[in-house]
């Protein structure tokens, strides 16, 4: 420590002492990750408080060879946030940079610091009357920043795109402290190589995001949900395009849910009734938006329902007939990722597939698992409406932690070889970090692999920003 005594000194002089924190009790809460499954070093957690204060930190981290692990909520799911054990490095949070800069109501953009809360942000275009659509269970949590550096989705992405989607233009500091401004308002601008869609989803690799200017749009008039019964996950593929295709509001949300992961918190479902007990065992809960008013759009929700019942496609329904309700509905959703911690060592699959495929994936994977390892059980949940599943895995009985534990990486394996063979992807929404990194090249072609080392090496040839991870 002593040898970095003038470093440490110079960060203080650079944002104020009281924002250099390097007692291992101040740092403690920035070195492990959501999950508590990595845990690593730094030498101090730098909070600086706008881009001129970080780029000055990260010039003063380029000169004396120090590595920068970027971090905003810290509920990255991948370890990305985290430093690693070996090496030197420090932490630079954004949580200070929170400011709002402009909201352009014309121009349907907002314009804020990377530091800023999701939630927040959704707030903010709320009071203009606007809506920011990214949406996902962390929400109160997570930064701009990080849902950038993650490419976030979450529960709207059907409709509105994920956060790349969302994005028009960002402002990043390089890994040599340089402030690249990019912050433009701009729906078409053809002028070269597209840098933001670079750095966004390159997990604090390539530098870090301090500002952003992202879409908002219209705020709809009314919002219904519903929970159905599904017959079988083939009927959940047909009822998302007869939801498309048969109705004027907009299918903002389509959760697959199977009822094993809805019922971890019992307390919550105590009052959804005989929905519960649906032989399929999946159920879906949607959502529609709609520019109409509540009525009408019941209205649209229950002829949706009904036409649905007739085809064969569901054989249950709960409507939910008031904003509580539908917030009810919703917080089961919102509640499964908390609630499985409870059965044990989850192993935890973040995947995408062609939606055509998702029916053969679930059957086929779940034989084979339990041929390997009749001791599990899957925790099957996830935006299906974009081919994304949060596909899981839990000992029988808590007991058997130790056990699913030693078998982590067979089943990884299985699970992975599985969604190739379907054409998907191991990583739909919650990046590489450090947990899938040493898989990433035996899944991505090695150009591909070629070329992304080539971009690393090209903007920070001493790999300092956030090494160890992604690559
Ligand atoms: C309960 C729960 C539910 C979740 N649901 C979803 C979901 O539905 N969809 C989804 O996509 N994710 C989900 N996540 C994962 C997580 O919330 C997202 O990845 C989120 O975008 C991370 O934001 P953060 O601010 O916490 O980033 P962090 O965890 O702090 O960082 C994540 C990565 O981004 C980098 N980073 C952070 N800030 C910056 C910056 N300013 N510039 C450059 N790089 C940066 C970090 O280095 C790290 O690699 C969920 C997480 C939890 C705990």
């Amino acid at each position: 420590m002593e040898e970095y005594r003038h470093f440490i000194e110079r960060c203080q002089q650079l944002i104020g002492a009281e924002y250099v924190f390097i007692s291992d009790e101040d740092k403690k809460p920035f070195l492990t990750d959501w999950s508590k499954r990595y845990t690593g070093n730094a030498i101090a957690v730098l909070r600086p408080k706008n881009t001129q204060e970080i780029s000055e930190l990260v010039s003063l981290c380029h000169e004396r060879n120090i590595a920068i692990v970027p971090q905003g909520g810290n509920t990255g799911l991948c370890g990305g946030a985290t430093p690693q054990d070996k090496g030197i490095s420090v932490v630079i949070s954004t949580s200070r940079l929170n400011q709002i800069r402009e909201i352009d109501v014309d121009n349907a953009t907002i314009t804020l610091d990377a530091g800023v809360i999701l939630a927040h942000a959704q707030e903010v275009a709320l009071s203009a009357g606007k809506l920011f659509p990214l949406s996902l269970a962390a929400e109160g949590s997570c930064t701009i920043g990080g849902n950038l550096g993650t490419n976030a989705g979450g529960v709207q992405v059907l409709r509105y795109g994920n956060m790349r989607d969302l994005t028009l233009g960002i402002e990043v500091v390089t890994p040599t402290g340089s402030i690249l401004n990019g912050l433009r308002g701009l729906r078409k601008d053809n002028t070269g190589y597209s840098l933001k869609d670079l750095y966004i989803g390159s997990e604090g690799t390539l530098g870090i995001i301090t500002a952003a200017t992202l879409k908002l749009y219209p705020l709809p008039q009314s919002k219904t949900s519903s929970l159905v019964a599904i017959k079988d996950i083939g009927c959940a593929i047909k009822l998302i395009h007869q939801a498309r295709e048969s109705c004027n509001a907009d299918l903002t949300a389509f959760e697959l849910i199977s009822t094993r992961a809805l019922t971890l918190d019992l307390d919550k479902v105590k009052n959804l009734g005989s929905i519960l007990d649906t032989p399929s065992g999946w159920v879906v809960l949607l959502e529609f938006s709609s520019m109409e008013n509540e009525q009408q759009s019941r209205n649209q929700l229950e002829a949706f329902l009904g036409k649905a019942l007739e085809l064969d496609l569901i054989s249950d329904a709960v409507i939910a007939s008031s904003i509580q309700q539908s917030g009810d509905l919703w917080s089961i959703r919102e509640g499964i990722p908390e609630a499985q911690l409870k059965l044990g060592n989850i192993i935890k699959h973040d995947i995408s597939l062609p939606i055509s495929n998702i029916a053969s994936f679930i059957e086929e994977t779940e034989a084979k698992l339990k041929m390997l390892w009749p001791n599990m059980q899957t925790i099957i949940f996830g935006h299906v409406g974009d081919g994304n599943l949060h596909y899981n895995l839990a000992p029988l009985s808590p007991d058997l932690s130790k056990d699913i534990e030693e078998r982590r990486s067979s089943i990884n394996q299985l699970v992975h070889d599985q969604v190739y063979s379907y054409s998907g992807s191991f990583s739909a929404e919650h990046g590489i970090g450090q947990s899938k990194r040493d898989e990433l090249p035996l899944r991505k072609g090695s150009i591909e692999i070629e070329i992304m080392r080539s971009i690393k090496k090209a903007l920070d040839p001493k790999n300092l920003m956030n090494p160890g991870k992604v690559l």
